[in-house]
């Protein structure tokens, strides 16, 4: 048995909900990181439109698709194992396709069954707000998920920090620190650590 199922601060997370000290939002578990579009003032200045305004030319931001000037982006989520759990962290993140994959995405869009089933190749759109080496551009593997689930990615590049953390997962300390580094900081509203 995992030392996790007896960490009282996991114990916490299982419940249905909490309500958190650094956001003020209830929380269902591990809140996730997401991302309102590829990082740039460029994409930070395009209005956020829902997925049916989506259209074939110009350059628009939807909830999952985006396309700036000959650049194709979609949300996707970058997951990383917790040891000892069944859960993954996950971020909400953008990462490019090349028009051919992009078309591919939007045939299985709705139906979720795709005319390439992928993977594709792609480039981290999102500078998250972690130690360095920056994750922007960094090299991953694109996979479309059947059932309307959003597709996932997996960092190519055996140098990246966060290919380790794919292939071996992290504690949940580690995901604590990663969230408080990005900004939300949740240690204050969980129990203590039980010392081992
Ligand atoms: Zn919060």
């Amino acid at each position: 048995m995992s030392q996790l199922a007896d960490d009282p601060r996991w114990i916490f997370l299982q419940q249905e909900k909490w309500t958190c000290k650094s956001c003020d939002q209830v929380h269902t578990g591990l809140p996730d990181l997401a991302f309102r579009n590829p990082s740039g003032k460029v994409f930070d200045d395009l209005e956020k439109q829902g997925n049916s305004a989506f259209t074939v030319s110009g350059n628009i931001l939807t909830e999952d698709l985006c396309r700036y000037d000959d650049y194709y982006y979609v949300r996707t989520l970058l997951n990383i194992p917790i040891n000892g759990a069944e859960e993954r962290f996950a971020f909400g993140v953008w990462s490019t396709l090349s028009v051919d994959n992009f078309a591919s995405y939007l045939s299985g869009f709705d139906s979720g069954v795709f005319s390439d089933e992928g993977p594709w190749f792609s480039w981290l759109g999102n500078r998250l707000p972690l130690d360095p080496p920056d994750t922007q551009g960094v090299k991953c593997s694109l996979h479309p998920q059947t059932g309307r689930q959003r597709p996932e990615i997996l960092i190519e590049d055996p140098d990246h920090p966060l290919f380790r953390l794919q292939r071996d997962g992290a504690s949940l300390d580690q995901i604590l620190d990663i969230l408080a580094q990005c900004g939300h900081d949740i240690r204050s509203s969980l129990p203590a650590p039980t010392r081992h």
